[in-house]
């Protein structure tokens, strides 16, 4: 789960982080006079989006005045961002958070995560903060330090140091950012947080250390442990399916094709996708209606698949092994009539009662095909997408 910019940096402050002064504003009135209050002679306006490289597409705006910072509100806004890391239909603005400028030194990056190949929570430090962390670790991996931390021993002094002297700072500077490491990583803990990201850190002209950005992923297995988390959760920042799908207990992820795949196991959904591009399709979707599924799990699969209207046909590809494929079936008939889909359907019934699934979807009229084997079924479902 993600949560927005100015939620991290509160969370920040109750770890002894330093952020800038700012505070969240959803008008531009509101914003113009969160300026007046905070004070000094410039202020930062940023899109409050759960998506990062906001500073080069206009998401990030420095303002000389209050009227100024009211000015690019206005503009933001309402709008919907696009950066490199959001698609092309891009993010909704609905808030906004208002900083004051600091004067910057040097941007540095500093980011926790839990490395899956060592098994530990490690810290990534760069001197080359605020760009595109992937792209210094592509062209000057030389710049990036990297500390893993042992989960009994806990973060070390000596591992802070270590990151301090690779940064290149110095006298209280190297205990100010050992601060900062231990709170991340007790943040990261107590939180269950699967990564922690500050881009750029920035060093001020009189030496201060500050988390211009921050970023905070938590695993979504431990959100519900963490209410005070679950209730940042901002649904308007992301995908309106997959939010529905995890209301129904299905996995369901977006994809850019035109073939809509319902799948029972995620293994099997995979090698779906997999055998519907090696036949020349698109996938439109992933979608694992899980092992046991039922007649209403199939009915809201159906609807979520059809609710993307790039779908131009479906493939159903289901093993019948904790489930009945005539339970199936029967699912998929009363579905198709439920939700009126429009568009071919090619079901692949495999398992248990097999034969008696294939017989109920044979001759009903409607416009489903059922398929006796996987790679026909493929072959067959982009056909029907290319027809259409
Ligand atoms: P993103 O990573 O989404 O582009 P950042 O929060 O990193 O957004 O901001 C982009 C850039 O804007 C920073 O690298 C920094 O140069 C500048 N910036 C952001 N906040 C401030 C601030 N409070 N004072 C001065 N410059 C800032
Ligand atoms: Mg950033």
């Amino acid at each position: 789960m993600n949560i927005h910019e100015y939620q991290a940096k509160q969370l920040f402050l109750h770890y002894s982080i330093p952020v800038p002064d700012g505070k969240q504003a959803t008008t531009p009135e509101s914003a113009e006079q969160v300026a007046k209050e905070l004070g000094g002679d410039g202020w930062v306006v940023k899109a409050q989006v759960h998506a990062g490289g906001r500073g080069k597409v206009g998401g990030v705006k420095l303002a000389k005045t209050p009227a100024e910072v009211a000015e690019f509100s206005r503009g933001m806004l309402g709008k919907r961002l696009v950066t490199k890391q959001t698609g092309a239909e891009g993010l909704p603005i609905n808030s906004l958070l208002i900083e004051k400028t600091y004067p910057i030194k040097r941007e540095l990056y500093l980011s926790v995560l839990v490395d899956r190949g060592s098994e530990r929570i490690i810290f990534i430090a760069s001197s080359a903060g605020g760009m595109d962390i992937e792209t210094v670790a592509h062209e000057t991996p030389e710049q990036i330090i990297s500390v893993p931390v042992h989960p009994a021993a806990g973060l070390q002094g000596y591992q802070c140091r270590k990151v301090a002297y690779a940064l290149g700072l110095k006298g209280s500077q190297i205990k100010a950012l050992g601060k900062i490491m231990q709170g991340l990583y007790d943040l990261f803990l107590a939180k269950d947080a699967s990564q922690i990201e500050i881009n750029p850190l920035i060093e001020t002209d009189n030496g201060e250390l500050i988390a211009l950005d921050a970023k905070i992923n938590f695993d979504d297995n431990a959100v519900e442990v963490h209410p005070d988390i679950r209730a940042m959760k901002d649904a308007d920042q992301e995908d309106e399916k997959e939010n529905k799908a995890q209301q129904f207990g299905l996995n369901y992820i977006t994809l850019e094709g035109n073939i809509g795949c319902m799948v029972n196991g995620a293994g099997l959904a995979m090698a779906t996708m997999d055998l519907v591009k090696l036949k020349g399709g698109q996938p439109a979707n992933f979608l694992d209606v899980g092992g046991g599924t039922s007649v209403e799990k199939v009915c809201e699969a159906f609807k979520l698949i059809l609710s993307d209207h790039s779908v131009k046909a479906v493939l159903v590809n289901i093993f019948g092994g904790i489930v009945q494929c005539d339970i199936i079936a029967a699912g998929i008939l009363a579905a198709v009539e439920q939700v009126h889909v429009a568009v071919p359907v090619v079901v692949r019934l495999e398992g248990t009662n097999a034969e008696q699934g294939r017989a109920l979807l044979s001759n009903t009229g409607l416009n489903l095909y059922a398929a006796d084997d996987l790679a026909h079924a493929a072959e067959q479902v982009v056909a029907l997408a290319e027809a259409a």
